[in-house]
This record gives structure tokens, C-alpha cells and sequence, in this order.
């Protein structure tokens, strides 16, 4: 599938040349492959294909509503965890009764809204929580469909701040306390417990922390549907995605070739062969929610260099028009992102260190560091790639800085499908105390 690639010395997305499309809308702007987020969602749901299971696309990693639109034409489920994100899944088309709702401080107004609504189940993360769902659904006159999530203890993920399921992590119920939790649960009247659920992490890159916390958690399913007539596992998202390409030994990009290979070390079949063996002899529908996996490969940020700039060291900075209130990731956990030239690099090139950095006031704000690359002038276009996912989600008027628009690209069409914030929009909603109450 050939989603980002150079074609004669320009790189496209799908049948679109990504100059042009900064040239009609200007920098900073994010574009999306809807190819290759079908793709990936499509290959994902035929690798599961031998279970019952629902694919609830956790909507934090990218929100917005032509990229939900687009999955909710698949069929897929959403993973929410927000009355904000519920809010926007209804508005794009998306179906209640395949909406979860994760996190670990749901508030009233959020219960009630979510249980108004009917979702599918509130994915609970303490007792308290469990108490809280349970007296709001009374005084609704509902009852709360449930699943508890389950801490397996199993260490995974790329990065401290995205690990989630060990014990040490705010997130879940300790896997020793399930049942005993499970049990309170069925006590309270207003509850309906209707499955059991897990996240270890994200940006998995090996399946053996999926095996274990399967292999963990599938005994207490199996109990859970005997003692109570659960109906979902649900194993979580945290599927990795491939940011490092070969690029800078000289070799070509994953995306050069066209493939979008979701790991270099874990493809989805891999990814099914490690869980559905221990899943499918429970007789349980299993719900997937992946974020990253479906949208990451599928964006780019493209960002003009404004300066060069060489320090009285040497050490070589890229300035570009982009920051850190755009794509924060690699300000927050290190995140890596390849950047390269819109208009295709001579392989002859010779490559040269440097720090790529945006414009925001912060020492954090930087897309690289030392990063081999190859020459940039001012005013050249660059793509900072693999950028779908966690990354216009993420963004912030950090600076006053407008928001960045957001194109989708289908095949030899785009659709602008967020119009880039002006500064009037920065504004909106703000007051100036007036002039006599500040007499007072
Ligand atoms: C963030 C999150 C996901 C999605 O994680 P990815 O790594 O993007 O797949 C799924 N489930 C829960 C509960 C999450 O918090």
C-alpha cells in the first residue's frame, strides 16, 4: 500500500503532493491518508477474524471527526474517555451501544450523560468509581452496564509515561483483588456487570506482554462468565507502530516502500497469534481498542524551516514553524518522529546534524535532536511523519498559538476537515473584567 512516497522528486500522500496542499493552506498542517487508516483498521479485523470481537478505536488518539466518520463507516466500536470524546463519536455518526468508556475520573456529569446515552459499558478503574456509577444509575432509574479493568501486572510499553499495567501504575484493579471486587460490584443493584477489561500499555512493539496479560487475565474471564454471565474481554490497545525506519543508514524508508508494516518486530497476524489462542475457547465477544495502531502511520505534519541558525559551537538548528503546541510527543515521553524533505533528497546528499525546533518558548520544544538530515533551506517544506496518532489530538494554544488545520486525503482528493484556527478564535469566549467592577 503506498500511503506517503516520493513521486517524481515529490512526496505524495496517496495521489496528492504534499506541497501543494501546503501551499493552498499553509504551514503548520496535518495531513491524513484515509487509505491507509481503512487499511490498517481492515487488516486488524481479518487477523481476528476466527473470534467474536468488536473494534473500539480509542478515540484520544485522534479525535477528530472525519477520522471517526471514517471509522465508524468500518463498523468499528469506540473506546471514549471523556463526555467530550462520547459527544464527538455521537456528532460523527458513531454508535452508542459499541461506545466504551475508560478512565479513571469519570465524573457525574459524565456518568449520567454516558448512561443517558446508552453506551455499552463504563470500563471501571476503583471501587469508588464502582459506587459512584452505582448511585448515579440509581437515582436515573438505569442500570449501569460494567467491566472492571483489570491490572495484570505485566510491564509493556515504549516509554515510563505510557506503561499502564503495572501494579505500581494509577490505573485498574490488582488482578488478586478481581474477584473479591467483582463481587462487591454484584452486590450494588443499579450495576449490571457485563464484561472484564485490560490495557497494559501502549506502542508495543513484541507480543509477548499481550501473551502474558492473556494468558493473566483469561482464567478470571473464564470465572467472571460462570459467576456472572460477563459477555466481553476486552484486551485493550497498545499495539505499536514503526516511527524508526532505516532512513538515516542510508536505506529507504517503511514508507518508501509503500508498506505500512505496523512493527518492525510485530505484524497483526503475529499480534492475533499471540492472544487468540488463549481467547477464543473462552466463548467471549473480545473487544479490541487500538489507537495508535490505526492512525499513527496515517498522518504526517508539514512544517516550513523559517531560519538556520549555527550556534558559535557549531551545533546546527532548524527553526521551523511547527512546535511543541502542535506535536508534543517528543517534548513528552521522547517521542521520535522521521523527518524528511517534501521535495525528494538526492541520495548523493551529504547529511549533516541537526537540532529541528520550533518556534514556542520552551527548551522542551524540539521535533529532533543531532538528527542526521539533509540539507534544508530556508523556506523548504518538511514532513514530520508517522504523526496520526497523539499528535493534532494532543495539540494546545500553547503561546497563543492558533491551532493547526487538518486536511484528508482520499486517493486523488483532499478535504479540508479542520479549518485552521484564527486569531480571533484564540479570543473566543474570553472577557476583560469591567472597568468599574475593577474600581471596586
Ligand atoms: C490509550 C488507551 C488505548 C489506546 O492505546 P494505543 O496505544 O493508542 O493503542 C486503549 N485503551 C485504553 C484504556 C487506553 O487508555
Amino acid at each position: 500500500m503506498h500511503s506517503f512516497h516520493y513521486h517524481k522528486g515529490q512526496l505524495r500522500c496517496e495521489g496528492v503532493d504534499l506541497s501543494a496542499l501546503a501551499a493552498e493552506h499553509g504551514t503548520p498542517l496535518y495531513v491524513y491518508s484515509a487509505q491507509t487508516i481503512q487499511d490498517h483498521f481492515r487488516r486488524l479485523d481479518a487477523a481476528l477474524a476466527g473470534l467474536d470481537h468488536l473494534i473500539c478505536y480509542a478515540v484520544k488518539a485522534n479525535s477528530t471527526l472525519a477520522v471517526l466518520d471514517l471509522l465508524g463507516r468500518e463498523r468499528a466500536g469506540f473506546d471514549i474517555v471523556s463526555a467530550g470524546e462520547l459527544y464527538r463519536v455521537l456528532h460523527a455518526g458513531g454508535r452508542p451501544e459499541c461506545c466504551t468508556f475508560a478512565g479513571v475520573g469519570k465524573t457525574r456529569e459524565e456518568i449520567e450523560y454516558a448512561l443517558r446515552k446508552e453506551v455499552l459499558s463504563f470500563n471501571v478503574e476503583s471501587e469508588a468509581e464502582l459506587e459512584m456509577i452505582n448511585a448515579v444509575a440509581g437515582e436515573s432509574g438505569r442500570r449501569a452496564p460494567v467491566a472492571l479493568r483489570i491490572n495484570p501486572d505485566v510491564a509493556a510499553g515504549g516509554h515510563k509515561y505510557i506503561s499502564t499495567g503495572k501494579s505500581e501504575n494509577k490505573f485498574g484493579i490488582g488482578i488478586d483483588r478481581a474477584l473479591e471486587v467483582y463481587a462487591a460490584a454484584s452486590k450494588m443493584p443499579h450495576l449490571r456487570l457485563r464484561g472484564v477489561q485490560m490495557h497494559i500499555g501502549s506502542q508495543i512493539t513484541e507480543a509477548g506482554p499481550f501473551a502474558r496479560a492473556v494468558a493473566k487475565v483469561a482464567p478470571v474471564a473464564a470465572e467472571l462468565k460462570r459467576e456472572y454471565g460477563i459477555e466481553f474481554f476486552s484486551v485493550g490497545g497498545g499495539l505499536g507502530i514503526v516511527y524508526k525506519s532505516s532512513l538515516e543508514s542510508g536505506q529507504e524508508a517503511w514508507w518508501q516502500h509503500g508498506d505500512n508494516t505496523p512493527s518492525p518486530s510485530l505484524t497483526v497476524e503475529e499480534y492475533a497469534a499471540a492472544i487468540v489462542p488463549a481467547l477464543k475457547p473462552l466463548g467471549l465477544r473480545i473487544l479490541l481498542e487500538p489507537g495508535r495502531f490505526l492512525v499513527g502511520n496515517a498522518g504526517v505534519l508539514l512544517s516550513t524551516v523559517q531560519y538556520l541558525k549555527t550556534t558559535a559551537s557549531g551545533k546546527k538548528f532548524v527553526i521551523v514553524d511547527a512546535g511543541m503546541n502542535d506535536l508534543i510527543r517528543p517534548a513528552l515521553y521522547e517521542g521520535y518522529h522521521e523527518i524528511v524533505p517534501v521535495r525528494e533528497p538526492s541520495p548523493t546528499d551529504r547529511r549533516e546534524a541537526a537540532d529541528v525546533v520550533g518556534p514556542v518558548c520552551e527548551s522542551g520544544d524540539f521535533f529532533a535532536q543531532a538528527r542526521e538530515l539533509p540539507p534544508l533551506r530556508q523556506g523548504e517544506l518538511i514532513a514530520l511523519m508517522s504523526a496520526g496518532a497523539y499528535g493534532f489530538a494532543m495539540a494546545s494554544n500553547y503561546n497563543s498559538r492558533p491551532l493547526a488545520a487538518e486536511v484528508m486525503v482520499s486517493g486523488k482528493t483532499a478535504h479540508v476537515v479542520r479549518e485552521r484556527q484564527t486569531l480571533r478564535d484564540l479570543i473566543r469566549g474570553e472577557h476583560r473584567v469591567e472597568e468599574a467592577a475593577v474600581a471596586h
